[in-house]
């Protein structure tokens, strides 16, 4: 899907990295694809530009990445994606003997998990509140690959386990069971979307709900 986007060029990148940083915003650029050999090629150089403008970070999963921008670009601040797949404090702990400025929490991770990661290591964390969860763990997936040859772990999901799936009984083709989740139909691949919203504090006054 990253792939698909309307990306922004280098000199959009460039105008939109000094208007954050105008208006006091940080910017972290996604460089958390799963890399195959020819992906490492332009990395180098690529790095050398995200530090020419100004990136606050780079967020990354692959340790080839990681240890590529570790040794091209000493200065630029690494963030673990969640796509690496952090759920527990001793893996917290690894990313920051590493050198990893932040973990970007794997997005199966409970409330009280979190917790417990935040009460044992000192590193700064990062949680989603709100989206579409991939099925696969943290969205380490082959089905969109094996259906349309797009790789989501470079950034190509097609969202397949989002389409419309029927089951078939194999002695009789063509006949699909009513099987039925929601009025729409059934999605036997699709979770259910991240919705944290509450606990999100409320300004001025932070509101915490009380953890289940
Ligand atoms: S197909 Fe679904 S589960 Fe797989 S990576 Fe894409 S969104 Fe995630």
């Amino acid at each position: 899907m990253r792939a698909g986007a309307g990306n922004f060029g280098r000199e959009e990148m460039l105008e939109g990295i000094s208007f954050a940083h105008k208006n006091h915003v940080k910017v972290y650029v996604a460089i958390n694809i799963y890399a195959h050999n020819e992906d490492l090629e332009t990395l180098p150089e690529y790095l050398d530009f995200l530090a020419q403008i100004g990136v606050d970070a780079v967020i990354a999963s692959d340790p080839g990445i990681i240890d590529t921008v570790k040794r091209v670009q000493p200065c630029l601040p690494i963030h673990l994606s969640t796509q690496a797949n952090s759920t527990n404090w001793a893996s917290a702990a690894f990313w920051r003997r590493i050198g990893l400025e932040r973990v970007v929490l794997a997005r199966e991770l409970s409330l009280k998990e979190i917790e417990v990661i935040a009460s044992r290591v000192n590193i700064e964390l990062e949680a989603f509140v709100h989206g579409a969860m991939c099925m696969s763990y943290s969205g380490r997936c082959l089905l969109s690959n094996h259906l349309t040859g797009r790789d989501a772990n470079r950034g190509d999901c097609a969202q397949s386990c989002r389409w419309r799936y029927f089951l078939v009984e194999e002695k009789r083709p063509g006949q699909y069971f009513p099987v039925e989740e929601d009025a729409r139909g059934t999605y036997f691949m699709s979770s259910k979307d991240l919705c944290l919203i509450e606990y999100i504090p409320t300004w001025p006054k932070p509101v915490y709900p009380a953890l289940k």
